[in-house]
């Protein structure tokens, strides 16, 4: 394919401004319509494309100064062409105005743009105009329209840098195109840049065959034909461009086309000399500039004065919404006449129309709105509402650009992949590790904020290695991604499902208490037992749950620390169950009591998990010996699993940070068992403390290794020295 050039015009995506043009319905061809169905057209409309056509005289004959009669001679010969070559040489204007041209390249540059085509003034009337397949030869004449073109400009055209950009623009920049000497870099910037624009324009135009493609989709078949056809900085370039907030480069295009440029000046690219007609620099005449400006630019623009009328309606607003101008201009403005709607489909009423709110409060706004667009579809814009007020104050107006942000979009669907891509498990489709911290810190802050309460819920599959060992790990990925999907199907709306890793996963509960959260795990835990597995041959797997409540200065740290520790629990009280910690679960004096029996137990003899045991003696009362303990505790980060009467258990992680915990480092985590008790050999002796202490490693496999023991064994001569304590004898 030649994007943009006619040798391959049966080519659906092919763009051939002047053949198509010539049957296009809308857009390029209004101007040209405009003769052809003046009696169709309401008397203001008919005196509003003749105005126009005016207004673009005098803009070409600003910057083709005496050449105008070349662009008059085209348009004569074929209007779209004309049309075409104004939009180019616009577009091309801006780009160069973007990337700060110089003066005397930007010059050649517009001129070149809007002569690109001239040679068509050469191409048969029966082959420009023909409605079917074009024949190889008459392809070939269209094709040699180029040269006849530069025969032309070679007549008339001093700059030899002009005619050089008419030449090579439809080259090809890896040289595959034959007829050309250049390629690449040695191609005129400027010919690379308006083959660009030539071939964007003509794909964003309608044609009889194929509607205009959207912007984003002619975005793509420049890319694709980047180092081939077109120069790959230069198409990256533009993209970035077209995708890029230009009101500000229509400003300086506006500046540039309207004030700056003098016809007699751009009398100096012209070696012969036939009269034209000067511009005035009277207002009427910067008005219709400024009127030609408007019609060439992408957004809509459409002016509606203080009494609600519409006063202009520019060629974008028509072929965004199919109304045409000779249709809506002098009517009274109201947002049902493009049955404008806000972003959540809700029509807007007159009375809430920020046409209105503008008129009145002088202010300007942005908002997305959906309009109808010409198809009757609707279609994403972006409204800028800007008040027109003078020097005295006074209220004009407002001025409405109308942005089409359909590309965007589809664009921010794009992204919203992309998001999908990397907050998601690849394996599971629940959210990974990465989107649960995010999320998490938004729970604990938003439901600490609300006084609401919050539960998170901890679940790890219970001997999932000795599942991978007999059914493969493939049935483990499928017992994995089965068990995800119950978990989505029990998380209710708020709640938020994660991955946390492994097989390991977690459930905020939003809104919901610990004791309600863990009536809920249990539900699950128990529906799990019962489901046969199919990869498991009909055998049912099951898991244990950790479950806690946000409590008042938690830190998402300290809350999935508790939760963890439930598991833990879980997982040490024999697995497949669920275990509460945190507000919720000692609330009565009699659970209070349980919770302080299972405690007692844990200082019951029990080898396989205990790592080192002994008794302390210091010679301090107990409250004295408590609150040295507390230095202890909080220099080695130790979790307080009790503190009840005379006894407490801490744990010490092995990495305490839960940022760096990973399954592995769970072994060498440590619980350290501590009873006080205060003894007075007689009355007048001082009270003194001891202490029985028991260190058991969490997981009783660890309690052989020698680096636990060790750490053990550190552990204990601190905490001798933070208690100013001995070992009894
Ligand atoms: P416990 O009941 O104490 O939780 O025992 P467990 O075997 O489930 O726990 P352990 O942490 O020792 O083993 C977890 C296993 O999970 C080890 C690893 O091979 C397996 N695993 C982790 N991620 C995946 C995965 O994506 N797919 C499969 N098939 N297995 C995984
Ligand atoms: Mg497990
Ligand atoms: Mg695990």
């Amino acid at each position: 394919m030649d994007v943009g050039n006619e040798s391959t015009s049966e080519n659906a995506r092919s763009a051939e401004p002047a053949r198509e043009n010539s049957r296009e319905p809308t857009g390029g061809t209004r101007l040209a319509d405009a003769f052809s169905k003046l009696d169709d057209v309401a008397p203001a409309g008919r005196e509003e494309f003749a105005r126009r056509v005016r207004y673009e005289n005098r803009l070409v004959q600003a910057r083709l100064g005496i050449a105008a009669s070349l662009f008059t001679a085209l348009r004569a010969k074929h209007p779209p062409t004309a049309a075409h070559s104004l939009r180019v040489a616009m577009g091309v204007s801006c780009w160069a105005i973007a990337r700060r041209m110089d003066e005397d390249r930007l010059d050649q540059i517009e001129i070149a743009a809007l002569l690109h085509d001239v040679g068509k003034i050469g191409v048969p009337d029966r082959v420009l105009l023909k409605p079917g397949k074009l024949s190889s030869d008459e392809r070939l004449t269209i094709e040699q329209h180029r040269q006849v073109g530069v025969q032309i400009l070679l007549s008339c055209c001093a700059s030899q840098e002009i005619l050089d950009i008419v030449k090579y623009t439809p080259a090809w920049y890896n040289g595959d195109k034959t007829g050309f000497d250049r390629t690449g870099e040695d191609l005129p910037l400027g010919a690379r840049m308006v083959a660009i624009v030539d071939a964007y324009d003509a794909m964003t135009t309608d044609h009889v065959y194929r509607r205009a493609m959207p912007k984003e989709r002619a975005l793509a078949e420049l890319y694709a034909f980047a180092g081939r056809q077109f120069d790959p900085t230069l198409v990256e370039e533009f993209s970035d461009l077209m995708t890029r907030e230009q009101i500000d480069l229509h400003r300086l295009l506006a500046q540039r086309w309207l004030a700056d440029l003098q016809s007699s000046q751009s009398n100096r690219f012209w070696s012969l000399g036939f009269g034209a007609e000067s511009i005035g620099g009277d207002e009427e005449t910067d008005r219709l500039f400024y009127l030609s400006i408007l019609d060439n630019i992408h957004d809509g623009v459409v002016f509606i004065d203080s009494d609600l009328q519409i006063q202009l309606w520019n060629r974008p607003a028509e072929r965004l919404t199919g109304l045409v101008a000779g249709a809506v201009v002098r009517r009274h403005w109201t947002p049902a006449l493009v049955q404008m709607r806000d972003e959540s489909n809700s029509p807007i009423e007159a009375e809430e129309c920020p046409v209105r709110l503008c008129l009145e409060t002088g202010e300007q706004s942005l908002r997305r709105l959906v309009l109808q667009g010409r198809e009757g579809d609707p279609v994403s814009v972006d409204v800028h509402f800007i008040p027109v007020i003078d020097n005295e104050g006074r209220h004009h107006g407002v001025t409405m650009v109308l942005h089409d942000t359909s590309h965007q979009v589809s664009l921010e669907q794009r992204l919203e992949a992309l998001q999908h891509q990397v907050t998601r498990d690849p394996l599971t489709q629940v959210a990974n590790r990465a989107e649960f911290d995010r999320m998490l810190a938004q729970f604990v802050q938003t439901h600490l904020r609300r006084q609401l309460p919050c539960s998170l819920i901890i679940c790890d599959l219970d001997h999932f290695k000795r599942i991978n060992d007999t059914y493969g790990h493939q049935a483990g990925d499928d017992v994995l991604i089965s068990f995800a999907s119950m978990l989505r199907r029990f998380a209710r709306t708020g709640d938020f499902v994660a991955r946390y890793g492994g097989e390991e996963f977690v459930v905020l509960c939003a809104d919901c208490t610990c004791d309600a959260a863990a009536r809920r795990a249990e539900e699950l835990r128990a529906d799990l037992e019962r489901t046969p597995q199919p990869a498991l041959r009909g055998e049912p797997l099951t898991a244990s749950f950790g479950v806690t409540q946000l409590q008042a200065g938690d830190t998402p740290e300290t809350m999935l620390r508790r939760a963890d520790r439930a598991l833990l629990q879980a997982k040490d009280s024999g697995r497949n169950m669920v275990v509460q910690l945190g507000t919720g679960d000692i609330e009565t004096e009699e659970a209070r009591q349980t919770i302080l029996n299972r405690w007692r137990q844990w200082f019951q003899p029990n080898r396989s998990q205990e790592v080192a045991r002994c008794r302390l003696v210091t010679c301090v009362p107990l409250t004295i010996a408590a609150k040295k303990l507390m230095g202890f505790i909080a220099d080695h980060n130790a979790e307080i699993l009790l503190f009840e009467e005379n006894q407490a258990v801490l744990r010490i992680q092995g990495s305490s940070s839960p940022a760096l915990r990973r399954q592995g480092d769970r072994g060498s985590a440590l619980d350290i068992g501590l009873q006080f008790s205060e003894i007075q050999e007689h009355e007048n002796a001082p009270r003194q403390t001891e202490i029985d202490v028991l260190v058991r490693s969490v997981r009783s496999r660890d309690r052989r290794r020698k680096n636990v023991r060790e750490r053990a064994r550190l552990l204990v001569s601190s905490l001798k020295s933070y208690l100013m304590a001995t070992e009894a004898l």
